[in-house]
């Protein structure tokens, strides 16, 4: 039986420590399938959660700052993958729905995520594994990662 060869896949990372496992298989999988691998990270800002107690500086940019923090870190993830810069997005927004329209976007034909990860507030509301599962219309990789 030969293996099926994906030849656009997209990583959903979250940059938690347990990320490093599931960035070695993207690039494993990659290589062996010789396909075209896009990085996503996704920033879900929600003013709400930080309204409380959080006294932010006049004219500090909360959701600007966030942004360019993971900008930052998908640089370095992208170059020390070989990830072209084209292949490398940040976006904002809820992180399943996010993964999902990213993927259509880019009519990928594999997504991989792992299935722990950093939880926050989505963790009341179920897995981003498990809300991509659902609403994929290409397979779905959730690729077990330890607890670090
Ligand atoms: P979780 O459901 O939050 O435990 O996360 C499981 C997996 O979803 C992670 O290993 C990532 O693949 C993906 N994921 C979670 N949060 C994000 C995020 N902010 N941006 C991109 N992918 C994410």
């Amino acid at each position: 039986m030969s293996l099926t060869k994906y030849a656009h896949m997209l990583v959903a990372v979250d940059f938690s420590a347990e990320a490093e496992t599931l960035v070695a298989r993207a690039a494993q999988l990659r290589d062996q399938c010789a396909a075209r691998l896009s990085l996503l990270h996704v920033v879900e800002y929600l003013p709400m959660a930080y309204s409380g107690d959080l006294v932010l500086p006049e004219g500090f940019d909360l959701e600007q700052e966030l942004l360019d923090v993971a900008a930052r870190q998908m640089s370095a993830l992208g170059e020390r993958l070989g990830v072209e810069p084209g292949d490398r997005r940040v976006e904002i927004g809820n992180t399943g729905h996010t993964i999902l329209r990213v993927a259509e976007d880019l009519g990928v034909d594999l997504i991989l995520v792992g299935s722990h990860g950093r939880h926050g507030l989505a963790a009341l509301l179920g897995s981003t594994a498990r809300s991509v599962l659902n609403g994929a219309r290409c397979d779905v990789l959730a690729v077990r990662v330890p607890e670090v």
